[in-house]
C-alpha cells in the first residue's frame, strides 16, 4: 500500500519531546517561542504567532481585523471546510469567487467582481501547495482598502515572485498531521505588523497581557511546548523535503504526460509550489470517470484522495445559513467532480512514484 500521506518524525523530535517532558513545562513555553522564530524566518516575515490549530489561526486573523456584523469575507469555494467555518466563527458573512482550473486557487477577476459595499476581507486559499495569484490579489485588496488573510494551511514555503505565501497579508497556517510540516495539531499566524502580532498574542491567551489583566475577550488558542518540540526539527529539513516533493511531482508528470484526458498540475510562472498535493483532473476525454479512477487506484493499493468532493458550502448545514451567500462558480463546480490527488509526499522513493504512475495509467485505461 502506498499511502497518500505519512507521518514520520526523527530522533531529534523524540529528544526534544523528552526534554519537554523532563522540564515539567508542558504548556506554552520556550519551545513554542523557538518554533515561532524559526517559522517566521521560513515564511520571511517579522512575526509568527503559534496557536492550537489552523482553524483558530484563521479565526484569530479575522478577529484582529475588527469585522462588524454584516461584513463580508470573500474566499474560494474550493477549499477545506475550515476556511468557511472560520469566517462564520469570526461573525462575518462568507461569499465565494470562482477558481481557475490551472492553479485551483481563487480567480482574481472573479474576486474583483465579488467585491461589494460590505466586503472587508479577501481570503485567498493557497491550495495544494501552489500560492494564489497574489500579483493580482494584493493590488485589488489595496485598491479597495480591504484586509487580506491568506489561508496558507497547505502552503508553507510556497512563494510568489520570491515572497513567501503568508507574507502578503495575515498568513494562517496549519500544522495538522497530514500537512507538509506537522505537530499533530497546531497552527501559526504570520505578519510583518508588530501591532497585529501583539494583539494576536494577547487574543490567543484569554485576552491577557499580564497575569489577570484582561484587555479583550480572548480565547485559549495556545499551542503546547510538547507539540512545538515535534515541529522544530522539521523546520531544519523542510527545504530538503520540499525538494523531494518537487522531484516526485516532476516524476509523476513525466510518467503521466501522455495519458489521454488527464490534466496534470503545473507550477505556474513566478510561483513556487511546495506540492502538498499532486492533483489531476479526469476530464471528459479520459476513458474512465474520476470515481472509477479512485476505485481502481484503491484496488491496486495506491492511496488517493478527493480534495474536495463538493464546493465548501454545498452541504445542508450551510444551505439556509443567513451568513453564507452563494454566487455561481462554474469552474469549481466542475473541478469537484474531476479532481483526484495522488501520493507525492517526501517519504516516497522513485520506485514508489513509478508504481503510482503505473497504477494511474491502468486506472484511467490508457
Ligand atoms: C488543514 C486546513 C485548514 C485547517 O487547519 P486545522 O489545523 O485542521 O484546523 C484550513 N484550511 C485549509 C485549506 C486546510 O487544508
Amino acid at each position: 500500500m502506498i499511502p497518500i500521506s505519512v507521518v514520520r518524525l526523527d530522533e531529534e523530535a523524540e529528544q526534544l519531546a523528552v526534554e519537554v517532558i523532563r522540564s515539567g513545562r508542558l504548556a506554552q513555553g520556550p519551545m513554542v517561542a523557538r518554533l515561532e522564530r524559526e517559522f517566521a524566518d521560513l515564511v520571511g516575515v517579522e512575526h509568527a504567532v503559534a496557536v492550537n490549530n489552523g482553524t483558530t489561526a484563521l479565526v484569530a486573523a479575522l478577529e484582529v481585523l475588527d469585522l462588524q456584523p454584516g461584513d463580508e469575507v470573500v474566499t474560494s469555494p474550493f477549499t477545506f471546510v475550515a476556511t468557511l467555518n472560520a469566517i462564520l466563527e469570526a461573525g462575518a458573512t462568507a461569499r465565494f469567487a470562482d477558481i481557475r482550473a490551472d492553479d485551483f486557487c481563487v480567480d482574481p477577476e472573479a474576486l474583483a467582481a465579488a467585491v461589494g459595499p460590505r466586503t472587508r476581507v479577501l481570503m485567498p486559499v493557497h491550495l495544494y501547495g501552489q500560492p494564489a495569484d497574489m500579483d493580482a490579489i494584493v493590488p485589488l485588496a489595496r485598491r479597495h482598502g480591504l484586509g487580506l488573510v491568506e489561508d496558507s494551511a497547505q502552503s508553507l514555503g510556497a512563494a510568489v515572485g520570491g515572497r513567501g505565501a503568508g507574507s502578503f497579508g495575515l498568513g494562517a497556517f496549519s500544522l495538522y498531521a497530514t500537512k507538509n510540516l506537522t505537530t499533530g495539531e497546531g497552527g501559526m499566524i504570520t505578519t510583518d505588523d508588530a501591532h497585529l502580532a501583539d494583539r494576536l498574542r494577547v487574543l490567543r491567551n484569554q485576552g491577557m497581557r499580564q497575569r489577570y489583566q484582561y484587555e479583550v475577550a480572548g480565547h485559549n488558542y495556545r499551542l503546547t511546548d510538547l507539540q512545538a518540540a515535534l515541529g522544530i526539527p522539521q523546520l531544519a529539513t523542510y527545504g530538503d523535503n520540499v525538494k523531494r516533493r518537487r522531484d516526485n511531482a516532476a516524476r509523476l508528470t513525466a510518467g503521466l504526460a501522455d495519458v489521454p484526458g488527464l490534466r496534470l498540475p503545473a507550477e505556474l510562472p513566478g510561483r513556487s509550489h511546495v506540492w502538498h498535493q499532486y492533483t489531476v483532473l479526469v476530464t471528459e476525454a479520459a476513458p474512465a470517470t474520476r470515481d472509477e479512477v479512485v476505485a481502481r487506484l484503491t484496488e491496486q493499493g495506491v492511496g488517493c484522495g478527493v480534495y474536495y468532493p463538493k464546493t465548501v458550502h454545498d452541504y445542508d448545514c450551510y444551505r439556509e445559513h443567513p451568513r453564507v451567500v452563494v454566487d455561481p462558480t462554474p469552474v469549481a463546480d466542475d473541478v469537484v467532480r474531476r479532481c483526484v490527488s495522488l501520493p507525492v509526499h517526501h517519504h516516497l522513493a522513485d520506485g514508489d512514484v513509478d508504481r503510482v504512475v503505473e497504477a494511474v495509467r491502468k486506472a484511467v485505461g490508457a
